[in-house]
């Protein structure tokens, strides 16, 4: 586990005006890293991973068994930061059951019909489980910002400051309703440096197995770097809150990235402090009597003995 106080770094403390360029993106380079020690490193973070599916795997039963609370994790980047990779890794120790991811892609000529939130309404998770949203209604104050010409129908072509600050109100009044009713919301940006992008996209284009993943819209959102990370930084300081706080986590490192964010979340499930359902007494008497007749104190319950 790391310790909360080497967490908090990661935090967007709500309120506060980012600058990207004071967050890391090589964790090496943090404090946290330097303080986890000798070889900040692969292994130790490899540990703190496994560590973390026990203890998630835990805390999700509990969620689950509580069936009080709902958990909405959040994940945004750029194109080849990892998002794909880190909701792998961090979710692998899980029961396949207790949670469910939806990717958001364009959305369709319905979607844009309606209120830019309806999408995403229709798949948040219910109580008791896990839902991860790959991409999210961030994408409304991100990528339309800088591409305002794919807002859709009946939107402004020139959309103006108070029509993002709108949004971003929406988006806190939205997290706020959800949290109020029993929603905890964890937001994960991951931060890749404009390197290790390049590094990235000349690895799908050099191995054939991963040219799939390769598509020439991700070349051309690169052009638009600055824009993004411009409207990521105001879109993180107007909508990190206490409720539904954002985490900037160095990305460059893909082993670091899944410690971190499977720490962060861990922690955050367990801080919930559920309990398993307090059983009633009548309960108490019913449970009792199966066990009296599953212990074969009743014939009515008696089992054949399996053939020889
Ligand atoms: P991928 O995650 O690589 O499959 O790509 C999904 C694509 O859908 C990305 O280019 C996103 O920018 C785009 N996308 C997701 N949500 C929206 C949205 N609300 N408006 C416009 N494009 C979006
Ligand atoms: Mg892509």
């Amino acid at each position: 586990m790391i310790k909360p106080k080497l967490l908090e770094q990661f935090l967007v403390e709500p309120g506060t005006t980012v600058n990207l360029k004071h967050f890391a993106t090589d964790w090496t380079e943090t404090e946290a890293a330097r303080e986890l020690g000798k070889d900040v490193t692969k292994e130790r973070a490899s540990e703190i991973l496994a560590e973390s599916h026990k203890r998630l795997d835990a805390a999700q039963e509990r969620l689950y068994a509580s069936d009080t609370h709902s958990v909405l994790l959040i994940f945004q980047a750029m194109d080849a930061a990892g998002k794909d990779g880190t909701i792998r890794h961090v979710m692998s120790g899980v029961n396949p059951q207790g949670c469910q991811v939806y990717s958001f892609k364009k959305p369709s000529t319905e979607e844009l019909d309606h209120n830019f939130l309806w999408r995403y309404m229709k798949a948040l998770p219910e109580r008791g489980r896990i839902g991860i949203f790959n991409r999210s209604y961030y994408e409304d104050v991100l990528v339309v910002k800088v591409h305002p010409e794919w807002l859709g129908p009946g939107q402004p072509t020139h959309p103006d400051a108070k029509f993002w600050e709108k949004r971003f109100e929406d988006i806190n009044n939205f997290e706020k309703h959800l949290t109020r009713n029993g929603t905890l919301i964890l937001k994960f940006f991951l931060h890749l440096s404009k390197g290790e992008q390049k590094r990235r996209f000349l690895e799908r284009l050099n191995n054939p197995e991963k040219h799939w993943k390769f598509s020439e819209a991700d070349m051309a959102e690169r052009e638009h770097w600055k824009d993004y990370q411009k409207a990521f930084e105001e879109a993180l300081s107007a909508t990190s809150t206490k409720r539904a706080p954002w985490h900037v986590i160095p990305a460059d490192r893909k082993y670091a990235a899944h410690a971190l964010v499977a720490d962060t979340v861990t922690t955050a499930i367990l801080n919930l402090d559920l309990e398993y359902p307090k059983v009633s007494p009548e309960k108490m008497v019913k449970l009792e009597e199966a066990r009296a007749r599953l212990e074969n104190k009743d014939p009515a319950d008696s089992v054949e003995p399996p053939p020889a």
